[in-house]
């Protein structure tokens, strides 16, 4: 029997936002590992599997990286459908790739299934289109966290001028703006923050590069958040007020 596992992305959190690929695997699932970012809403899918939470966020405790890719490899040859789950895309900050990559050096199958990532539908869901014609001529997807404390090239990045789609970022916000600021990006460039998005309890913080990391602590910005730093940012914003005046931002104020 063929060993195969799936690494399916969850989404960002809205269980409307699977794939129905993602369905599909599910519901042949005999097992489902899941990561602790992906809303266990989207578990209707899988009644009768066995669920194994294997969370890995950052600073909390975690299970193993070599730990999850023996029990997947364990069941797999078990010969049972085994899915891991995993929060947005599974190679976007997933590490789709090496568990990708490890299962098939041992002779496992594997098929990834996309997932809409954070970046993308937290833009998305506050009206912040990543690309705009005239505007920002593409996207970056960065995560201020290393585990080997290498450096980005922030120069680059401040001057790509690309929209900045920033995973992870949450407790380097002084560090991202000072590199940035270094980096020649203008200290109003406008920054989106967005925490759980997609999800019932999302919130935004809109802020600009300078203000960013102060206004984040009167909001009391948590994690899980993605920043956009780009002028499109201030887009959908600044296309209400032209349309609905002052009256537009006493609205705001009061939902
Ligand atoms: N594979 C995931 C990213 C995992 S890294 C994806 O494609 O979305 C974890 C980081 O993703 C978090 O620190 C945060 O920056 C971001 N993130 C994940 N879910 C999020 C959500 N619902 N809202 C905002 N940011 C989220």
């Amino acid at each position: 029997m063929s060993a195969k596992v799936w690494l399916v992305g969850a989404g960002p959190g809205d269980p409307e936002l699977l794939t129905l690929k993602a369905v599909r695997a599910l519901r042949e699932a005999d097992v489902v590992l899941i990561d602790d970012l992906v809303n266990a809403a989207v578990l209707e899918h899988c009644p009768t599997a066995q669920i194994i939470a294997v969370g890995k966020r950052g600073g909390c405790r975690s299970t193993p990286q070599a730990f999850i890719h023996r029990l997947m490899l364990r069941y797999a040859r078990q010969g049972k459908c085994v899915v891991r789950l995993k929060g947005g895309d599974p190679c976007i900050f997933g590490r789709g790739g090496e568990e990708a990559q490890w299962m098939r050096e041992r002779g496992v199958e594997v098929e990834l299934v996309n997932g809409i990532t954070a970046g993308l539908a937290g833009a998305t869901q506050c009206d912040i289109p990543l690309t705009l014609r005239g505007v920002a001529r593409g996207v970056t997807l960065v995560t201020a966290h290393t585990q080997d404390d290498s450096q980005l090239n922030w120069q680059a990045l401040a001057q790509g001028g690309t929209t900045l789609v920033i995973y992870m970022g949450v407790a380097k916000l002084g560090e991202i703006r000072e590199q940035l600021l270094a980096g020649g990006m203008a200290a109003d460039m406008p920054v989106a923050m967005i925490e759980n998005a997609s999800l019932p309890q999302q919130r935004e913080c809109r802020s600009n590069l300078l203000a960013m990391e102060e206004d984040a602590v009167g909001f009391g910005l948590k994690s899980p958040a993605i920043l956009v730093i780009g002028v499109v940012a201030a887009v959908a914003e600044n296309q209400r007020i032209a349309a609905f005046g002052s009256s537009y931002r006493m609205c705001a104020d009061t939902v």
